[in-house]
């Protein structure tokens, strides 16, 4: 049975400033992430997924409604032990590794995190290297992180949470600011963490090709959910998502602009290849 890590009802939070106003960033979201999952959460910009990325790290506690991160409801008066333990379980990953990276090394970098967590020395070392190759990054643990490109920065982040071994990661658009393929590298990365390590993945992003590859989608718009389901199903409203000022992938795009024009397909599927396939099939053609 699979074991609910992040229980959200009816979770709100409202910022409120120096004037005195307000805006509503949550309103009443609930959903669940169980151990394990790889959710992405989709959503054009001010929807209120930073906010909610903030909230499972305890930076901010909600203003109203529950919520619950690996056993550990986050309130305002939460234990000081309590919040450290919800900060070891829970690692982020922001969009700018410059912020992230603290040390003049790599490898003194992605010990920094342990350190802090006051785990014993040979431990560190091993747990150090380790998350260099997982994340491929070994050979370059003796580099000056500002030498690296973005696409290897990022990873270098990445290794500094693994090392924490937390049970979740929460990527907040940690491709933002990469290249192409320092955003394939990354994405690579992620999947290797929740496929290989079981690492609960929460990746919040406004790229549809990445959602694509989670097992779920979360859409937040406004404040509120307003699609919780597979990539497929979420993807399969086409004219919905654009309502909220999103895309679809390019090869259900090209499928709905086909069926706008009369041509039906069997199938809905959302990746390049297989809408290919599903074209040149209807038109009797193989690859
Ligand atoms: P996203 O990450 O989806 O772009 P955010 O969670 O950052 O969205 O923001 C949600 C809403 O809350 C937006 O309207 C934003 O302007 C507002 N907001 C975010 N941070 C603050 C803040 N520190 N003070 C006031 N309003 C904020
Ligand atoms: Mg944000």
């Amino acid at each position: 049975m699979a074991e609910p890590f992040i229980i959200a009802e009816n979770l709100s939070y409202t910022y409120t400033d120096d004037e005195g106003d307000s805006t509503e960033a949550l309103k009443n979201v609930s959903f669940t992430v169980n151990s394990g999952e790889y959710v992405a959460v989709l959503g054009h910009n001010g929807s209120g997924k930073s906010t909610l990325a903030k909230l499972l790290n305890v930076i901010l506690t909600p203003s109203g409604g529950s919520l619950t991160v690996g056993g550990h409801k986050i309130h305002a008066d939460m234990s000081e032990d309590d919040v450290f333990e919800v900060r070891r379980d829970v690692g982020m990953v922001f969009q700018n590794p410059d912020n992230q990276l603290v040390a003049t090394i790599v490898e003194e970098d992605v010990a920094f995190g342990p350190e802090n967590l006051g785990i014993p020395r040979d431990e560190i070392r091993m747990r150090v290297d380790d998350a260099l190759k997982t994340v491929g990054m070994y050979e370059h643990r003796g580099a000056q992180p500002h030498r690296l490109s973005g696409g290897q920065k990022q990873r270098v982040a990445i290794a500094g949470v693994i090392a924490m071994m937390p049970k979740c990661i929460v990527f907040d658009e940690s491709t933002a600011m990469l290249d192409p393929r320092g955003r394939a590298e990354v994405m690579a990365n992620i999947r290797k963490l929740n496929d290989d390590f079981g690492i609960t993945v929460l990746h919040i992003t406004h790229y549809m090709d990445e959602a694509v590859m989670a097992d779920r989608i979360i859409v937040v718009n406004d404040g509120e959910i307003y699609r919780d389901g597979t990539p497929k199903e979420v993807f399969c409203d086409v004219e919905g998502l654009r309502r909220v000022g999103l895309d679809v992938p390019q090869g259900r795009e090209l499928l709905y602009e086909l069926s706008e024009c009369g041509i039906e397909f069997d199938d809905n599927p959302i990746d390049i290849e297989n809408c290919a396939k599903l074209i040149l099939e209807k038109f009797g053609a193989q690859k």
